[in-house]
Order: structure tokens, then C-alpha cells, then sequence
């Protein structure tokens, strides 16, 4: 199961760095990224490694099959965000 971002995301963009596969999106180099409310994690690319987690300073990133119920909806939220930009 692929990690997930929450809306606790601050943006710091410390997970960004961490990620060995660059699932994290969007970068500071985007032309979306000061219009995003926070990052999220390409289902598609992540390896399940947890280096976004130890980096992230706010606790926002969780497991998708350990999210606890109120973050549920970032599952599809994360996949959609980059399914959308696959589809442009
Ligand atoms: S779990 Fe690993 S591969 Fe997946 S987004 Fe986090 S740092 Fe990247």
C-alpha cells in the first residue's frame, strides 16, 4: 500500500527531499505549486520505503492501509492528483 498525505501537509517540503523515487509532488520548479494546498504521493511510484514519514515535521503522512478514519478521503485525493496531470 502506497503512503498518503493529509491536509495537515504544511508544504514544508522536507518529504519531497527524502523520497528516493521522486513519488512526491508537486516541486517548487511546478507551475502548480504555489496554487497546492499541500503535496501528495503518486500511488504509482511509491516503493512503501516510510523515509517520507521520519521527515515529514508535522506527523501529515500515513500508510494508506494504516490512515486513520478522518484522513480516509486523501487516498483518493493523492491517486488523483497525479492521475489527473497523467490525463492532461
Ligand atoms: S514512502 Fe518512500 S517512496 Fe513512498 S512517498 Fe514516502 S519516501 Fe517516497
Amino acid at each position: 500500500m502506497p503512503f498518503v498525505i493529509t491536509s495537515l501537509c504544511i508544504a514544508d517540503y522536507s518529504c519531497v527531499e527524502a523520497c528516493p523515487v521522486n513519488a512526491i509532488g508537486p516541486h517548487p520548479d511546478d507551475r502548480e505549486f504555489r496554487a497546492a494546498e499541500q503535496l501528495y504521493i503518486d500511488p504509482a511510484k511509491c516503493i512503501d520505503c516510510e523515509a517520507c514519514v521520519e521527515a515529514c515535521p508535522v506527523g501529515a503522512i500515513f500508510a494508506a492501509d494504516r490512515i486513520p478514519p478522518r484522513w480516509k478521503g486523501a487516498i483518493a485525493l493523492n491517486a488523483a492528483y497525479f492521475s489527473e496531470r497523467r490525463n492532461d
